[in-house]
């Protein structure tokens, strides 16, 4: 008896980890998951804050934090290194461990606006 699909409730004929390099997995019919490959394929990694499940983005609580923080420290009239400086200071670190720069944080400010600007 094989175990039923995460998305459709199919049966399951693999796993899939939505997020590359994730540790969490989900069952998936053959259909469901050739979608996901290609969902995935298509969007590359998800944008920082976010996780790829089902081929959906979903916020994931603690960057969102991370970047409410970033956004605030902005907002007072940090720059991008300043702001990057404040998070590493606090012992926040990047999806990947690394120390934020003001590169990161500048992506992060710029996928933002972008956010915000594309909503009604
Ligand atoms: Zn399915």
């Amino acid at each position: 008896m094989s175990e039923a699909c995460f998305e459709c409730g199919g049966p399951a004929v693999g796993e899939y980890a939505p997020v590359p390099g994730g540790n969490r997995k989900v069952k998936l019919c053959s259909a469901c998951m050739v979608r996901v490959r290609h969902d995935h394929a298509r969007r590359g990694r998800p944008p920082y804050g976010f996780v790829v499940d089902g081929g959906q983005l979903l916020p994931v609580e603690a960057e969102q934090a991370v970047i409410a923080k970033i956004e605030d420290l902005s907002l007072d009239g940090c720059n991008d290194g300043e702001v990057a400086r404040a998070l590493n200071e606090q012992g926040l670190r990047t999806r990947v461990g690394a120390q934020w720069t003001h590169v990161a944080v500048h992506r992060v400010l710029v996928r933002l606006k972008r956010d915000r600007a594309a909503r009604p």
